[in-house]
């Protein structure tokens, strides 16, 4: 087995157990010698990752009783304060935005709303292409690999969040990503932190992760793919080591999930599942608007997500 990233050879490398990897066959992650990438010991198909994903149950955020959405964002998340900020963007020059991995789509809305530029989503999920469709956001329910291929348009502004430790080969994803951009452009990436605190803390890595970048790896990456770096930093939560009574716990759950039969679990997540949307019921519109006020912290690595800002 080679890196994915580097092509460095993974014969001797040092692994730790991925926790609850078995939905996807993988049970262990690797560690490149010389890029420091962390990478799951089988990569899944795409028809294993597919059926993985629509078994997943995602939920519409929440229930679009009116016919047309009538509310309006009138500022930005801090996130794309940043973004503009550090890229020096006059909010009067019109840009094409596209985001990978849209999800409930508040950041085209944003710009959508605040300055009408262009803009586009790329969202695989069919729920969450609801709650677009509703905005009025223009989407492509598909892939970014298959969106890629027929694509001929090039963007000023692209966002990549916690995609990236997703997709089978982030290496030709970001050259792709670099050909689909203009020159002078921004790229946006965040993802989650895997430095040595993550791996002391993590209670779960459940959600399909095949990648997990530090901040020397993910610089490593952006400079294999030709992108010039802004910023790096760290947001959100702080990571904190566990005690050893916590990680004793967590090793516990995490050996008998291991050996537990797949149809007990899935009887399991069905029940969670159905709890968490009842709690969820009452989510409402308005609240979507509530801006996040997110800090973004530069070359400060103690925070539970990586982000790196590009420019090709
Ligand atoms: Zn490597």
């Amino acid at each position: 087995m080679i890196c994915k990233i580097c092509s460095e050879s993974l014969l001797h490398s040092r692994k730790v157990r991925f926790l609850y990897g078995k939905r996807l066959k993988s049970y262990f992650i690797i560690f490149c010698n010389k890029c420091e990438t962390g990478q799951v010991n089988y990569f899944p198909s795409n028809e294993e990752i597919f059926t993985f994903y629509n078994n997943i149950g995602t939920q519409k955020l929440f229930e679009t009783k009116n016919k047309k959405n009538l509310l309006r964002f009138n500022k930005l998340d801090s996130l794309l304060e940043f973004i503009f900020f550090k890229s020096n963007h006059n909010t009067k020059n019109f840009i094409n935005f596209l985001d990978i991995g849209a999800g409930t789509g508040r950041y085209c809305k944003q710009l959508q709303d605040l300055f009408n530029y262009n803009v586009e989503a790329i969202e695989p999920d069919k729920t969450k292409c609801e709650l677009l469709k509703y905005f009025n956001i223009k989407y492509h329910n598909e892939t970014f690999e298959d969106f890629y291929k027929k694509n001929k348009k090039k963007f000023n502004l692209i966002k990549l969040s916690q995609v990236l430790e997703h997709v089978s080969n982030p290496l030709s994803f970001l050259n792709n990503i670099n050909k689909i951009m203009e020159k002078n452009s921004y790229l946006w990436i965040d993802i989650p932190n895997c430095n040595e605190n993550y791996f002391n803390s993590r209670n779960n890595d459940l959600v399909g992760h095949l990648f997990f970048f530090n901040a020397k790896s993910i610089q490593y990456l952006s400079k294999l793919t030709n992108f010039k770096l802004i910023s790096i930093g760290s947001f959100g939560k702080t990571l904190k080591k566990k005690s050893f009574k916590e990680n004793f716990i967590i090793k516990l759950k995490s050996f008998i999930y291991l050996y537990t039969p797949l149809l007990l679990l899935n009887l399991r997540k069905k029940y969670m599942y159905n709890r968490y949307k009842y709690k969820n019921i009452n989510f409402s519109e308005e609240s979507y608007f509530i801006n996040s006020k997110m800090k973004f912290f530069e070359n400060n690595f103690e925070n539970e997500k990586l982000f790196i800002l590009l420019k090709k």
